[in-house]
């Protein structure tokens, strides 16, 4: 018996198998979710995406580029056709333009400033707003987020920003879903993890070095930790958890020296 039999999700954010995504997908597999993955359009992503997806048995490989409503809808609707009502969403989106990450954040364009709240923090409303019909009662949505949205990390600038929002973007949905269908929203902020979006963000070699330093556990986190704390979020082991920020970062943010 595996905690995820019989359950159904869409997952956003999949581009390799160092995603954060892929781990929580690792881990729903192996606990016996169906699982279905978008991908950015270009047939280049697609192939990216089914490399991984096929060989674990996905329902479902569909575009999506969450700066579009109407591929919004349509990845959900393409997935409701063959996997029915969905237990669960996750949502593993960030972007934001590369000089964002190593030029001043005062330095930030009006233009770069928009598109990453439009792509990081924007999406996780539209994907709760066009999935609230696909998602059945007492269904859970995820997404991940960084502690850059509270305390200042050098080069995380409009990134920080960004997660700021959708940790408040979580609160007000999750109060929201919950009194209208028992919908569950919740973030996991993790610790830094060498992956392609984290490249991105200059600096990011010395965050791992400086998080053994601070925090309790000594250590950085593995990848799978995230994965594992995502089935807990998803699954009915977290039933009473929503609105949350749930820190997996060996400890750092309870660290104030
Ligand atoms: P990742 O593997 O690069 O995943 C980021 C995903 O966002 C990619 O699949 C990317 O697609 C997708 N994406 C970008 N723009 C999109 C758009 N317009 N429409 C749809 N999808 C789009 O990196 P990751 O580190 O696993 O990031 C996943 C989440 O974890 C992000 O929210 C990130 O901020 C968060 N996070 C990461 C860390 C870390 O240290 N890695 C720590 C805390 C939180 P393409 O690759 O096809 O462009």
């Amino acid at each position: 018996m595996g905690l995820m039999d019989g359950k159904k999700g869409l997952i956003f954010g999949v581009a390799n198998d160092r995603s954060l995504a892929w781990h929580i997908a690792e881990q729903l597999h192996a606990n016996g979710a169906a699982l279905g993955f978008t991908h950015l359009p270009p047939p280049k992503m697609e192939n990216r995406v089914r490399k991984l997806a096929e060989p674990i048995g996905a329902k479902a490989i569909v575009p999506c580029d969450v700066t579009d409503e109407e591929s919004i809808r349509s990845a959900y609707h393409q997935t409701r056709e063959v996997m029915g009502e969905l237990d669960f969403v996750v949502h593993a989106i960030a972007f934001a333009n590369r000089e964002c990450l190593s030029e001043p954040f005062y330095k930030t364009s009006r233009d770069d400033f928009l598109q990453a709240m439009q792509i990081s923090a924007y999406s996780l409303v539209a994907l709760c707003r066009e999935g609230f019909d696909h998602i059945r009662e007492g269904g859970s949505v995820l997404s991940l987020t960084y502690m850059g949205s509270e305390k200042v990390i050098p080069g995380y600038n409009v990134m920080g920003v960004c997660k700021a929002a959708l940790e408040s973007s979580t609160r007000y949905l999750a109060a929201e879903l919950g009194r209208a269908k028992q919908i569950r929203v919740n973030a996991l902020s993790a610790g830094p993890v060498r992956t392609l979006s984290a490249s991105g963000v200059s600096g990011f070699s010395t965050m791992l070095e400086h998080y053994p330093t601070k925090a309790p556990l000594a250590r950085n986190i593995e990848a799978e930790e995230v994965g594992k704390a995502g089935l807990y979020l998803l699954s009915d082991m977290s039933s009473g958890v929503t609105g949350e920020v749930h820190y997996v970062d060996a400890g750092y943010n309870i660290i104030g020296w």
